[in-house]
């Protein structure tokens, strides 16, 4: 495996309140990896994604993401870490509704602070490589479930981040679309982003290369 781009060491995340989601878990991801996360719901899959989206931080044990150990970063430079190199998708998409597919994507770039025509490009860009090049006008609501996601998915990469988060990417979608989001994933990974994905999906968990299987907080 290559130097990786995701380690987690003997982590563990204690939410307020009592319930630890995560136990003494160890994970290491290499770059260009696609792999699905699974197991029961509360097993602490999402939490896991956040703590590798650095969304949050462990209580205890280490996160490393492409060599940077989170816990000895600023709010600040955590949030740059974020914008630069990480994409999110998620099961219900967020997407702005009274923004069409450009803007929606575009707006994704801001927080780099990529000028308004470059960020509009790169918008264009990414929407073309989703196979979405004939709906960059269309707002949500006008478009299909799958080609809501596939908005979303253009937005996690229009930054071209070394690793995509997806958490329950099929989820809202039926079974044809959803194949169709997986497949874009596999493409995406195939051009180089490390790919990170939720699934209850039996089937679409069999059909990727790695499977980490989650249970109770730990990976077993
Ligand atoms: P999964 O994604 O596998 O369904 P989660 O990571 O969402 O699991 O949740 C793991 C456990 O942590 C669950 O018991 C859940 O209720 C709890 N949990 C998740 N988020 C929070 C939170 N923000 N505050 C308190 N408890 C939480």
């Amino acid at each position: 495996m290559s130097e990786p781009v995701i380690q987690l060491s003997a982590v563990t995340k204690r939410y307020a309140g009592g319930v630890t989601a995560l136990r003494d878990v160890d994970l290491t991801v290499g770059h260009g990896e696609l792999i699905a996360i699974v197991g029961p719901s509360g097993s602490g899959k999402s939490t896991m994604l956040h703590l590798i989206g650095t969304l949050d931080r462990p209580s205890a044990g280490t996160v490393r993401i492409d060599g940077h150990d989170v816990s000895r970063l600023s709010d600040r430079q955590l949030s740059a870490l974020r914008a630069r190199r990480i994409g999110f998708v998620f099961q219900s998409f967020h997407l702005a509704p009274g923004r069409d597919a450009i803007a929606n994507v575009a707006d994704g770039l801001l927080y780099m602070g990529v000028p308004r025509k470059e960020r509009e490009r790169r918008a264009e860009a990414a929407l073309v490589r989703v196979g979405l090049g004939d709906r960059l006008r269309h707002r949500p609501d006008q478009l299909s479930g799958g080609e809501r996601q596939r908005v979303a998915v253009a937005r996690a990469v229009a930054g071209d981040p070394a690793v995509l988060l997806a958490d329950e990417p099929t989820g809202n979608l039926d079974s044809h679309a959803g194949a169709g989001v997986v497949d874009l994933l596999r493409e995406l990974n195939a051009a180089g982003t490390t790919v990170l994905v939720i699934t209850h999906d039996h089937e679409i968990a069999a059909s990727l290369p790695r499977q980490v299987p989650m249970r109770d907080g730990q990976v077993v």
